[in-house]
């Protein structure tokens, strides 16, 4: 069994990689932003990204993406799918199932009359004839290719795949009401990851970012889990909250005086500081933690998060997808700090098991 934690920009994309019943599994947990599949180079050339490679590799061994869990719909964490998707027409053939949470499926689990809520566009470049034309949507492609049964991913749920089961920490039921809210409230913001923002005056933004200073709506959607597999645990939380995360592992169990006994965890929104709180990090038992994002944009993860996993945790492992994160957030003198350790590797972070 192996994790890999691709470097993905300032998002997430994670591949794990078993074998069950003699054939290979693959698990894709989100994309990361768009150059995370392909980006231009010098001269136009064309640079392939750690999820093309991924895809490539997988293609080459005549395997497939299994299940493509797609946690919510942030740039960071989609953007590399809607780009494959875009360049790559065999891109659905090579899925097996997908996981997400539409806002219509959002509206039909809450029982709420349906909104125009945006949906994830594909557009194509316009160098490439990609055969699917403009305004064509995620929803649409994976449904018309049958790799999403449209079931709602929620808190509670122990969902068996393929020799291992999936426990649901998150979203939650409130969790949802809020996102639908928002898209409710806000129909004509944009909110898909591949338009521009540039329909709102510059005004209406700082507005904007008072009163609202981060999706963190989006970011409470999140499909966070436990992965068992042989026996151990193994916690991918998205950008998830921490307070809904809290109660998932309530409902599975789990609290301060009974924490899960877990072989790593990736942090929740990069490890941003908002998504940590001790009780949540007593509630796992862990000396493991990765922290996925080249820290561009919003600057995570926070050291003020970090810290907490110093005060809960004996001598933790903290482990990084891109090395310069390491010496950008630590100082000299927090290196002399001897209570944690630090890693981190090029190609991105892997957890091998036998
Ligand atoms: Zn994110």
């Amino acid at each position: 069994m192996r994790i890999n934690f691709l470097p993905a920009y300032n998002g997430d994309a994670i591949c794990i990689n078993y074998v069950h019943q003699n054939v290979a599994v693959n698990i894709l947990i989100d994309g990361g932003t768009k150059q995370t599949y392909q980006t231009k180079g010098k001269k136009n050339t064309i640079i392939s990204g750690s999820l093309k490679l991924l895809v490539e590799a997988i293609r080459e061994r005549k395997e497939k993406v299994d299940l493509l869990i797609l946690t919510h719909i942030d740039d960071d964490h989609v953007g590399g799918i809607l780009k494959w998707f875009e360049i790559d027409q065999g891109a659905t053939g090579l899925i097996g199932k997908v996981w997400f949470n539409s806002g219509k499926i959002i509206a039909g689990y809450l029982k709420e009359p349906e909104i125009k809520i945006p949906e994830l566009s594909l557009v194509p470049q316009d160098t490439t004839d990609t055969g699917i034309n403009q305004g064509v949507t995620f929803e649409k492609v994976i449904r018309e290719a049958k790799i999403w049964d449209e079931g709602i991913i929620t808190q509670g749920q122990c969902l068996n795949f393929k020799g291992s089961t999936f426990k649901i920490l998150s979203p939650s039921k409130d969790g949802l009401k809020a996102l639908h809210d928002k898209w409710f409230r806000e129909a004509s913001d944009s909110m898909t990851s591949v338009a521009t923002d540039y329909d709102q005056s510059l005004a209406y933004y700082l507005t904007a970012l008072v009163s609202d200073p981060d999706g963190s709506i989006h970011n409470g959607s999140s499909i966070a889990f436990i992965w068992v597999y042989d026996e151990k645990n193994y916690i991918f939380l998205a950008d998830a909250h921490a307070e809904t995360l809290i109660n998932g592992f309530k409902i599975f169990e789990y609290d301060q005086e009974h924490p899960i006994p877990a072989e790593v965890v990736k942090l929740s929104h990069h490890g941003s500081n908002r998504n940590i709180s001790l009780e949540l990090l007593e509630m796992i038992d862990t000396d493991q933690f990765v922290v996925t994002t080249n820290g561009n944009k919003h600057g995570h993860p926070d050291k003020k998060g970090l810290a907490k996993i110093l005060k809960s945790k004996t001598n933790p492992l903290i482990r990084f997808n891109y090395p310069n994160r390491i010496d950008d957030i630590f100082t000299a003198e927090d290196r002399k700090f001897i209570g944690f350790r630090t890693d981190s590797a090029l190609d991105g972070i892997v957890i091998e098991e036998e």
